[in-house]
């Protein structure tokens, strides 16, 4: 990949663009603070040799990290994701997404929306199309939850996000969702991150419980190559030799990533601990280490839920441990003005 800076007109741009296409590349130009840049994609050599032909407009880059445009090279100021209610993402505010895993019924729905609505939440999750370990478990309620989860978010002015775990359902996805996720267990689909990427809609990208902090930004790059500069980064714990979690949250992962990218970063402590007790203590930590954000399992009745009950916190537990990210979270923005 080549990647450009530019101050050039739009018509040196389109020109510029056509002489690459015709070389066998693809070009894409997203904006960042440097101003416009463009990224041409194909072999590393083509179109190199022709670089000196470029006006003076235009320079060319070369970053000393692999992710270039999820690197702060590219942009030094955080990126902040704006949602269509209002909702925005990355910058000061601290945003929370919280729903049950899976979308059951449309009575779950709605009683999950209205509970996380009430305790501060912005954003609805749940999972229409569900990535089982067994082929035999629910796999969810495909496009007929889709229209629940939009039914119940709208009702409460909650932003929805869902996983797409399948590259021919994104149109319709699209359709419902505000946010599109992509799984750990897709973190490395590369065929269905380009293919989020052109979908135009903000991505939550979950770390792959193999993938380290590197991969995961190559991963997002993938992404941000297509052109799309909204990704929201979700560190949801990596697999380790400990068993008495479900995975091991990586809270080092969240300075880490603040040092690199200018993207956000979420935290998912249900997918991480396994167990509702250990919520609330990985959920302050996590805004404690400069999280831009929570994703949090929450269910109405846990003990019928249909997947992943064990991590789910009840409305009243999910209440009270708001009350106490709320202090936190006024406490971290005092230290940041
Ligand atoms: C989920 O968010 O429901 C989920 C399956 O998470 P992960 O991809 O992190 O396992
Ligand atoms: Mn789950």
């Amino acid at each position: 990949m080549i990647i450009l800076t530019n101050s050039g007109s739009d018509n040196e741009l389109k020109e510029h663009s056509r002489f690459f296409e015709a070389s066998g590349l693809r070009t894409y130009t997203v904006s960042t603070s440097r101003g416009p840049v463009t990224t041409l994609m194909g072999p590393e050599h083509a179109g190199l040799e022709q670089l000196p032909q470029l006006s003076s407009a235009f320079q060319h880059i070369r970053p000393n990290v692999p992710y270039v445009l999820a690197s702060k090279t590219i942009k030094d100021t955080p990126t902040i994701i704006r949602l269509p209610n209002g909702i925005s993402i990355g910058g000061n505010n601290l945003v929370i997404m919280a729903g049950p895993c899976s979308v059951e019924s449309e009575k779950q729905m709605n009683e999950a929306a209205r509970a996380v609505k009430e305790s501060g939440a912005s954003i609805l999750r749940g999972g229409a199309f569900k990535p089982r370990t067994s082929p035999y478990a629910f796999q969810g309620l495909g496009f007929e939850g889709l229209k629940m989860m939009r039914k119940a978010a709208d009702r409460e002015g909650l932003s929805v996000v869902t996983e797409v775990m399948d590259a021919d359902d994104i149109p319709v996805i699209c359709e419902y969702a505000d946010i599109l996720q992509v799984g750990a267990r897709n973190c490395q689909n590369f065929a269905l991150l380009k293919k989020v990427g052109r979908a135009g809609k903000p991505v939550l990208l979950k770390r792959g419980m193999m993938t380290t902090i590197e991969e995961f930004l190559m991963a997002a790059e993938y992404i941000l190559s297509e052109g799309n500069m909204s990704v929201i980064l979700c560190e949801r714990g990596i697999r380790t030799f400990e068993t008495e979690t479900r995975n091991t949250l990586d809270i080092s992962a969240i300075p880490v990533l603040k040092s690199k990218t200018h993207l956000p970063i979420v935290v998912d402590p249900s997918h991480a601990a396994g167990n509702w007790k250990l919520i609330e203590p990985l959920a302050l930590a996590a805004v404690a280490a400069g999280a831009d954000g929570l994703i949090i399992e929450v269910h109405p009745t846990p003990e019928t839920a249909l997947c992943d009950g064990k991590q789910s916190l009840r409305p009243d537990k999910f209440a009270s441990m708001m009350k106490k990210i709320n202090q936190l979270s006024s406490i971290m923005a005092a230290h940041r003005s």
